[in-house]
């Protein structure tokens, strides 16, 4: 297959060309939420980034199989071997089965996601559903020698595995810094330094969630259940590994580590790596008051946000960024989001009713290739969004009658709306939102039937009743040489 897309590979720091192990299958394994909690912006980028990404290798005709993981085990508080598992605490909190913590957010992460049009994965595995891949993957690492077993707990030995490979080629760091920068260990620590990892903990007696094992009744460390399902689903090496920044360091450096001492292999021929979110120039976090759950963004309930934001305004103002830039959400950048996309959407549904001409005034060809160049180019969609309002621009002055486009021409231009503002970016309202909006067209032309009839009546009380309600519900109708049109 051949195409010249280009990836920004985190481990070679540098963009390389994308060539498929095994085309035209694609391996995507990208980790996917902690399910405690309700979704927030730093869920969104993450999926909408490897969504463009799934969606644009589709359209490339690659066969994708996407892995997104459900960590429901393991996962402790502070990203740490120590403190309460942070689904056992909730479900302690809310007296209920760590299960019911995880079904419940599960669905409302299912829910968001569809709301923001995100595709769902090929397979949405469970760490817990995975107990055995992952204590056979610990049993590779200790065949290895790379790990050591502790009071029933099973450690990765990070210093035994760094004389050989090197332990921070992901993220940049140097295992001496490491050591310098990490506390020295208390005398009853179970580890023999301070920066190995779990990859098996023994459950104190009062820890809900356990299995059984060769070595205690407890259960797998966090980033264990990421080498063990990728490895599962796509196989020893695999072509797509996909994350937050934040992930960068420990968890996938840890996942490399684990691989490579279990198979003796790369695990992942390229790391992509979306980066971070700030409110107001602010890390998120509860404690500053900035966080803010999806819902509350769609429903506005929230003191930092002046109202409420549509799904597709914050996919699309995620979306405007380029993924390995940092994005600052503000009530005034989601503004700007929300009247960017409703004029690329006013545009797309004007194209439709344009009239063709004899000649064109613009080169629509080109406009397909500056957005193929731009997505070849490491998922360039601000680049997308960017040649998209080019086009807004032409739609605008076409339907001004001061430009014009054949019949051939308007059908491209549709077309290319349709691949990549659609398809692509993913900006297309969802199923329920759209029979929504094909109601509101059909209600609209009765509507503007009956003003015609009445102006033709001279009846200009009831035309101008008519237009002055709209317009107190927002909606502005315009007569133009190409009949009576609406807009919100
Ligand atoms: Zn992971």
């Amino acid at each position: 297959m051949e195409h010249p897309l280009s990836v920004y590979n985190t481990l070679t720091r540098s963009k390389q060309t994308f060539v498929p192990i095994n085309p035209p299958l694609v391996g995507m394994y990208v980790c996917g939420p902690t399910v405690y909690g309700d979704a927030h912006l730093g869920h969104a980028r993450p999926a909408i980034t490897f969504d463009l990404i799934f969606r644009y290798l589709k359209h490339l005709g690659y066969k994708v199989r996407y892995v997104r993981n459900i960590t429901d085990v393991g996962h402790l508080e502070n990203d740490a071997d120590e403190g309460e598992d942070k689904i056992a605490k909730k479900a302690r909190l809310e007296q209920i089965e760590p299960m019911e913590v995880v079904q419940y957010y599960t669905d409302r992460y299912h829910k968001n996601m569809e709301q923001l049009n995100v595709l769902s994965p090929s397979i949405e595995p469970r760490a817990s559903g995975h107990i055995i891949e992952q204590t056979s993957m610990i049993e590779s690492i200790l065949k290895s020698g790379m790990a050591y077993e502790s009071n029933g707990s099973i450690y990765f030995d990070v210093e035994k595995y760094n004389k050989k490979h090197h332990y921070g080629k992901l993220s940049g760091r140097v295992l001496e810094d490491l050591i310098s920068n990490t506390r020295t260990l208390e005398g009853q620590d179970e580890k023999r330094n301070s920066f190995d990892f779990a990859l098996w903990k023994k459950a104190q007696p009062e820890h809900i969630m356990r299995w059984p094992s060769p070595w205690s009744d407890g259960f797998p460390g966090w980033h264990l259940e990421c080498s063990a399902m990728s490895a599962r689903y796509l196989g020893n090496t695999f072509d797509i590994h996909g994350g937050g920044m934040d992930l960068l360091f420990p968890h996938h450096e840890s996942e490399i580590a684990q691989s490579i001492a279990a198979h003796g292999s790369e695990p992942v021929k390229y790391w992509l790596h979306n980066n971070m979110i700030t409110i107001n120039g602010q890390k998120m976090g509860k404690s500053l008051g900035n966080f803010i759950t999806l819902d509350e963004f769609f429903s506005g309930n929230h003191p930092a946000l002046s109202q409420a934001y549509h799904p597709m305004t914050i996919r699309f103002f995620i979306l405007q960024a380029h993924y390995r830039s940092t994005l600052d959400f503000s009530n005034e950048a989601l503004q700007a989001a929300e009247k960017g996309l409703e004029r690329l959407l006013n545009a797309w549904s004007k194209i439709h009713r344009l009239l063709p001409s004899g000649t064109s005034s613009f080169q629509v060809k080109t406009l397909q290739e500056k957005c193929e160049a731009a997505m070849n180019d490491d998922f360039n969609s601000p680049m997308v969004i960017a040649h998209l309002f080019e086009a807004v621009r032409w739609i605008n002055a076409i339907h001004e009658g001061k430009e014009q486009l054949t019949q051939d021409d308007l059908k491209l231009l549709q077309d290319i709306f349709y691949l990549f503002a659609g398809e692509i970016l993913g900006l297309v309202i969802s199923d329920g939102t759209d029979s929504t909006s094909d109601l509101t067209e059909k209600l609209m032309e009765i509507i503007i039937e009956l003003r015609q009839k009445a102006r033709a009546a001279k009846d200009f009380a009831t035309s101008d009743l008519i237009r002055d309600s709209l317009k107190n519900i927002g909606i502005q109708i315009r007569d133009t040489k190409n009949g009576v049109e609406w807009e919100r």
